[in-house]
């Protein structure tokens, strides 16, 4: 599933492509992956509007269009934003066309077909998960004065409380397990268990691992790409994720896994305490 560091790399691939372009026309070919307001409003507005810019708020882009109108998209599982040249064959798994001016549209893609879209404008408050992200990674705001109070009122395991888009914005499974690792941190451990220190080695971890994913361009594991079709690089980088059962590469322990806060969770009962 795409996360923080896979977003910002199709909202980096998408921008050259699409930004200044009108759309012309939007077909929807699965109408219920349009969560507001329905899809035959969301089609009609979206005609005629020019894409202004792109943003990313946790794992969701929003592109920001005249009119003051906002297309908010999160790919959960297997979304993605393609561009594609308008001679060239339609891409697999296609659910939406945007009809841009110029030589490429932009299509929606999806596998598994979680994916939502929302068409807001800036009265729209109450998309559900959007208004209420915390802080980001990388952001002056996640702040041990802003982490340990939470985790102090918390009894879960403390990679449930970070997985919590409400605690940190953009956080999935993969750099929840890489941040537990490199923080040294079980990721079962109840959240109140963790002393200060703890909670700011977490934070410099979190934000470790998230940087190291941006500047790899994200972690491709099976469906993620880009708006340029290409997979991330981050795979090879990774220390827990995805490999339960694999020697530590610290300290050649096997590899665990567990379930933890409903999630698949490797760690190291050596290196993570
Ligand atoms: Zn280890």
């Amino acid at each position: 599933m795409p996360e923080l560091p896979e977003v910002e790399q199709v909202k980096k691939t998408l921008y050259p492509h699409v930004v200044g372009k009108k759309i012309n026309t939007v077909e929807i070919r699965l109408p219920r992956l349009i969560k507001y307001p329905t899809a035959e409003i969301f089609a009609e507005k979206l005609t005629g509007r020019t894409i202004t810019s792109i943003e990313r708020k946790g794992k969701y882009l929003r592109l920001n269009l005249d009119e003051n109108l906002y297309l908010l998209v999160h790919l959960r599982m297997t979304g993605a934003l393609l561009v594609i040249k308008k001679m060239a064959a339609e891409p697999l798994y296609a659910k939406i066309k945007f009809v841009l001016t110029g030589d490429e549209d932009l299509w929606f893609t999806d596998i598994r077909t979680f994916g939502t879209l929302y068409l807001i404008d800036h009265n729209d408050k109450n998309i559900e998960g959007y208004d209420t992200l915390g802080p980001e990674p990388l952001s002056k705001e996640l702040t041990v004065d802003y982490l340990a109070p939470i985790c102090s009122k918390k009894s879960a395991a403390i990679k449930g409380v970070i997985l919590d888009q409400k605690v940190i914005a953009g956080l999935g499974n993969i750099y929840a397990d890489e941040a537990l690792f490199a923080a040294g941190i079980l990721p079962q451990r109840p959240a109140n268990s963790l002393n200060k220190e703890e909670i700011a080695r977490l934070i410099e971890a979190v934000n470790a691992v998230i940087a190291q994913g941006i500047k790899n361009h994200g972690t491709t594991f099976r469906n993620y790409q880009d708006a340029d079709g290409n997979q991330g690089d981050n795979v090879k980088h990774l220390f827990v994720y995805g490999r339960k059962g694999e020697k530590c590469k610290v300290c050649g322990e096997t590899l665990c896994g567990l379930k933890v806060a409903g999630r698949g969770s490797t760690y190291c009962s050596k290196c993570q305490r």
